[in-house]
């Protein structure tokens, strides 16, 4: 079947009010990260109720199980997944609205009508007889957002097999093909002495002092960031080190107990993310060894660095059904931020395209994504599939 054919008829197959009224059944529900119990149920049922099985694997957070369709042609080929997070950042909730062609409301970007896209998109293969071979597996999970979630669910489904071939993550990113990410950690880093506060003329001699523990960490800090700089790609941009906030002290003439830092390491897909780790708590151990104070590192890895092969075939068909509707490729560039196409990259070197709507006011209470979009999306996310997925054409 000609290119131009299968995506015409997989356009004619996306139906725009189902994947609105998918998409604002999903915002409807609150879904705070670790309390998106609901809205997961909530996507099981509708999936269901449309004719799907559901499987609801765990993924070591049983309160909230992923939600999981596999569209199966029944002959052997590829397996294409396209992966969403159902959880929404800690603000007010916000009730969905359609209005002048967006969705509104908690997780109407980030990315709740993606996952709508998503769903549109598998309905739309499904009543188009397709995949022709190989498979389609939908999966949407929880634990997302940062500092509530770091991943855990997605990792651990990861681990345990549960992968396509390739991903397709329609989180709201459609300027950019990404194609390289940096990986990164949160970190809090605590000097501590042992001795009680105490005002500071009746200190005892020779008593180690945190805070002048905690300058010489932010000094050697700035010693490694400046190597750091020194190691850059081409697309990811340099690795870093960041201090955001330091603490020490309750009053001006007390001797503290305490200094605690807080900051983000970022490195680049090369780098090993265990010996960045390592490097990072010698440095806070040699600290605290030459002031005679205690260290405690709280090192938290967010999300592995990520790349993307571009002879990838999920690339190749990626580019090929985009350029059908844009008459264009769509140009390489950075992933910014981390997100899920990080973990199957960094735990089973899976292969993802992070794309999804045109979308804006993530992480803030005026989320909104353009529904024309979101019909694009589904088309293309069809369109891929199908390509990814080829068989001789029913
Ligand atoms: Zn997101």
């Amino acid at each position: 079947m000609a290119l131009t054919e299968l995506s015409d008829r997989l356009r004619a197959a996306v139906q725009r009010e189902r994947l609105v009224d998918t998409a604002v059944r999903l915002v409807a529900v609150p879904s705070p990260t670790s309390d998106a119990a609901a809205v997961s149920a909530c996507l099981a049922q509708l999936l269901a109720a449309d004719g799907f099985a559901v499987e609801r694997p765990a993924g070591g957070h049983p309160s909230a199980a992923a939600v999981v369709v596999r569209l199966d042609s029944g002959r052997p080929g590829r397996t294409l997944q396209f992966d969403g997070h159902l959880d929404t950042v800690h603000l007010p909730f916000v009730a969905p609205q359609v209005v002048d062609g967006k969705i509104t409301g908690s997780g109407a970007a980030d990315m709740k009508s993606g996952v709508a896209a998503a769903v549109e998109a598998l309905r739309a293969l499904r009543d188009a007889g397709l995949p022709a071979a190989g498979s389609i597996l939908f999966v949407a999970h929880e634990l997302h957002e940062a500092p509530w979630g770091l991943g855990e669910q997605l990792n651990a489904l990861i681990a345990a097999g549960l992968h396509g071939d390739a991903v397709l993550i329609p989180e709201p990113m459609c300027d950019v093909l990404p194609v390289a990410g940096r990986g990164a950690a949160t970190w809090k880093v605590t000097f501590r002495r042992a001795g009680p506060p105490v005002h500071e003329v009746m200190r005892p001699a020779n008593e180690p002092s945190v805070i002048a523990a905690g300058a010489r960490f932010i000094e050697d800090l700035g010693q490694l960031s400046n190597r750091l700089s020194t190691l850059t790609h081409p697309i990811a941009g340099s690795e870093s080190v960041f201090v955001g906030q330091v603490h020490s002290g309750e009053i001006y003439n007390q001797y503290p107990q305490e200094c605690w830092l807080e900051g983000t390491r970022r490195w680049l897909p090369e780098a090993d993310a265990s010996a960045v780790e390592r490097e990072f708590r010698t440095m806070a151990d040699v600290v605290a060894q030459t002031s005679g104070t205690q260290a405690l590192v709280d090192w938290r890895l967010v999300r592995g660095a990520f790349a993307l092969a571009t002879s990838d075939p999920i690339v190749t068909t990626f580019q090929a059904a985009y350029s059908q509707q844009a008459g264009r490729e769509l140009a390489q560039g950075r992933k910014a931020f981390v997100d899920d196409g990080n973990s199957f990259w960094s735990i089973a070197r899976v292969p993802s395209i992070t794309h999804g709507p045109l979308a804006a006011g993530q992480h803030t209470v005026n989320e909104w994504a353009s529904i024309d979009d979101l019909v694009r999306v589904a088309h293309l996310y069809a369109h891929v599939a199908a390509l990814y997925c080829p068989g001789s054409v029913p």
